[in-house]
């Protein structure tokens, strides 16, 4: 049995930035195209801080116009509404992200389903949604598209291998499903009440793991060579047991991947893996709708 290849997302990540960053400039060079992304964060959440902040440097750093909106707290719906509804007919806009979770007394859904679904960079939106079920070209929501772009790259042909996605939720598991599906992969999506789930990803060539639950997934739920991507993002104590009565924590993925890496034969690992092509499919999102905004071609 060897040891797996690690994904390396944190590089796979910077590369795609460079080739938008030259998708950007192009655009700009030749059709006066400054493709603009407005972030609009309500509250003063911590991590999602951190996101809007690592969002608007690096959109910076792609050449596009970046644009981030603080409202505070307690901001009522329809104040989010006019400003959404602004951003949709700004045309210096073309990508339009509202950072979730959004504070209790504003209904999500109705303020996602407000954004233009031509600007939602997102692909939270019930049109995207089902454009992407149906075949049609879609804004593809970004952790899934970053996901697939790892597997091709990690696999090539994804075509008749079983894929086995574990979580459904409509940002990541469903689209990631829909994806798989595309590439002509046989796809399994399991759940909470799936039965014997553990059997169930022994059957994955491909098996994604979105479920929040820190290394659920263990070395022995992987069938050996099985490419394994790990969405999870968990806070757990840290290991070092001074470190952690100290308040001190590590990040962790839903794949116990020390376990899983002497039977997968490739895997991302947490961080480093899906996290940073995340961010790097926004920017590709905000470039795609900013050409689709004009009629022109997509940047390959
Ligand atoms: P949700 O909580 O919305 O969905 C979790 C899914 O996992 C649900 O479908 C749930 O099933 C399923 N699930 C929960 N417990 C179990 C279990 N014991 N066995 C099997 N399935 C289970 O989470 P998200 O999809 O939003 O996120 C999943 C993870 O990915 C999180 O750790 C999140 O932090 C991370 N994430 C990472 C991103 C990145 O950029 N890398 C971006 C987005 C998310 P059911 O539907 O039956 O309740």
């Amino acid at each position: 049995m060897s040891e797996a290849r690690i994904i390396d997302g944190k590089a796979f990540a910077a590369d795609l930035r460079g080739k938008i960053a030259e998708g950007v400039a192009d655009v700009r060079a030749r059709h006066a195209l400054v493709p603009g992304l407005a972030v609009v964060l309500v509250g003063e959440d911590p991590a999602s801080q951190v996101y809007v902040r690592n969002k608007g440097e690096q959109t910076r750093e792609a050449g596009m116009h970046s644009v981030t909106h603080r409202l505070p707290a307690d901001t009522t719906q329809d104040a989010l509404l006019r400003l959404v509804d602004q951003l949709n007919h700004d045309p210096s806009i073309h990508g339009i992200l509202v950072q979730l979770p959004l504070p209790a007394h504003i209904d999500s859904a109705a303020v996602l389903a407000a954004i233009d679904p031509a600007k939602d960079v997102d692909g939270f939106h019930v049109v995207n949604a089902g454009r992407l079920a149906v075949g049609l070209p879609a804004l593809v929501p970004c952790t899934p598209l970053g996901c697939l772009m790892l597997l091709k790259d990690t696999v090539g042909s994804l075509r008749g291998l079983h894929a086995v996605v574990v979580g459904r939720s409509n940002i990541v598991g469903k689209p990631m499903a829909q994806l798989l599906l595309q590439a002509d992969c046989t796809v399994t999506v399991a759940h909470s009440r799936t039965v014997d789930l553990a059997e169930t990803c022994r059957r994955a060539d491909i098996l994604v793991a979105a479920v929040g639950r820190p290394e659920m997934v263990r070395g022995d739920w992987i069938k050996e060579g099985a490419v394994v991507i790990d969405v999870g993002i968990n806070r757990v104590p840290a290991r070092d047991p001074a470190a952690a009565a100290a308040g001190k924590t590590r990040l962790v993925g839903d794949v116990a991947f020390e376990e899983a890496k002497a039977f997968a034969g490739a895997i991302t690992p947490v961080p480093g893996g899906v996290g940073p092509m995340t961010i790097a499919c926004l920017l590709l999102n905000t470039l795609t709708a900013a050409c689709r905004s004009r009629g022109l071609e997509l940047p390959p």
